[in-house]
């Protein structure tokens, strides 16, 4: 790569393929990947310098390798922030943001639809570190003004929602969050940078789960956090401790997924909006949950902050005896012959799932009726197929249902 610096003011689509120089002195044009643990000095005096932090440069991949420093700079970049910090899984960022920057007797106040493990981390590990979450309707401003005590430390929220795309206005929390002297962390695992920018909006963190849109092929499990010091600097401070590490090979993935990231979002949002506005056409299918829709009641607010809808959208099935049940969404699913039963998203193949059986299996049940997790429902991530064949594999389900097809 090139060791000339890169121009200022760049656009997304040109820092998510140049940003994160790696300069070497083979003049690889790609990204070098470094699988190596550790780094060699040239003298006993080097290495204490390393050491102490007096000279810059590598010493352990555990915390430092430079192609996961690539990797988070070119985040970095994208986001907005002043740093990245890479970690082994998406998980594996939120836990190490929570446990770095709270103590016995902070608080929390969550938006209720998060991705089902950071439920879990909330209700059965932050919970027995003395740390308390409140759950709030993630659209419901007073909720979460109300939830505020003295001891809230973050707001925190996912959005759009998972899996019935609820939207947070972000310029709005990060106001109340830093009128109460909170931080807000926001989950931007839907959108990427390529769609929203949190940190622009006002929010002090993003997090992300790099095993979605950011590789966007399905290969490996990454995260990172983006912000700015103090709470980079601590949340490293924690990786080095925890080791929760992203491997080299997996951030080299990952800086060659970013940088198609815009391409891929904008034609998996433009693919998604229109089996949405079909679906909702149906016979059969009782709502469809898709912030890109005009139905939406947050259609305005994803408009603002947002400049697609990306790919991830729920609807409910009811079958031609009225069913709208556990039985109707299975058949619906085992109906089509496209998309992939799984439940993992951001990826150029089509998913599609039953959450209330798989994601939100573990979420106690008055939670899942609150989060919209019905047993009707159903989820796809909607991939880089031909739209005709989708839309064709829809129809089988629909048709599964006891339903004719509407053209
Ligand atoms: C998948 C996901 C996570 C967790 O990421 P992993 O890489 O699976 O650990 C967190 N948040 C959201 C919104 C996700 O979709």
């Amino acid at each position: 790569m090139s060791k000339r610096p890169l121009p200022d003011d760049l656009s997304v689509e040109t820092l998510s393929i140049r940003a994160g120089q790696l300069p070497t002195d083979e003049q690889s044009h790609s990204e070098p990947m470094f699988l190596t643990s550790s780094f060699v000095y040239e003298s006993a005096a080097q290495a204490a310098a390393r050491f102490s932090g007096e000279e810059e440069g590598n010493i352990y991949s555990r915390f430092t390798n430079p192609t996961v420093r690539a990797f988070e700079q070119r985040l970095a970049a994208l986001e907005g922030g002043e740093r990245a910090v890479a970690f082994s899984s998406g998980m594996a960022a939120i836990v190490a943001t929570f446990f770095s920057l709270l103590k016995p007797g902070d608080h929390i106040v969550s938006s209720r639809s998060v991705f089902g493990t950071t439920n879990v981390l909330y209700d059965k590990y932050l919970s027995k570190f003395g740390v308390d979450t409140t759950m709030v309707d993630i659209s419901d401003l007073d909720a979460w003004r109300s939830a505020i005590t003295r001891n809230t430390k973050i707001l925190f929220l996912e959005t759009p929602s998972n899996p019935v795309a609820e939207v947070g206005d972000i310029a709005a929390l990060a106001k109340l969050a830093h009128d109460n002297n909170a931080l807000l962390v926001v989950d931007n695992c839907f959108c990427t940078p390529a769609l929203q920018l949190p940190l622009e909006l006002g929010a002090d963190l993003v997090v992300h789960s790099a095993t979605k849109y950011l590789d966007g092929q399905g290969r490996c499990l990454g995260g990172a956090v983006v912000g700015r010091d103090p709470e980079i600097s601590e949340i490293f401070g924690f990786l080095r401790t925890a080791g929760a590490t992203m491997s080299p090979f997996n951030a080299w993935v990952f800086l060659k997924g970013l940088e198609t990231l815009s391409l891929r979002m904008f034609a998996h949002s433009a693919q998604a909006a229109e089996l949405a506005r079909w679906l909702e056409t149906q016979p059969g299918i009782e709502r469809v949950f898709y912030c890109g829709l005009p139905s939406h009641p947050q259609h305005e607010v994803a408009k603002k902050q947002q400049k697609a809808f990306g790919a991830v959208m729920s609807f409910r099935v009811i079958d031609s005896d009225g069913n709208a049940d556990r039985q109707a969404a299975w058949r619906f699913i085992d109906a089509t012959r496209i998309m992939s039963i799984t439940a993992n998203l951001g990826d150029t193949k089509t998913t599609i799932t039953h959450p209330a059986t798989t994601t939100h299996g573990r979420v106690p049940a008055e939670q899942k009726v609150l989060s919209g997790v019905t047993e009707n429902l159903i989820r796809i991530a909607v991939g880089l197929e031909g739209l005709e064949d989708l839309r064709k594999d829809l129809a089988r389900g629909v048709q599964a249902l006891g339903h004719n097809i509407k053209d």
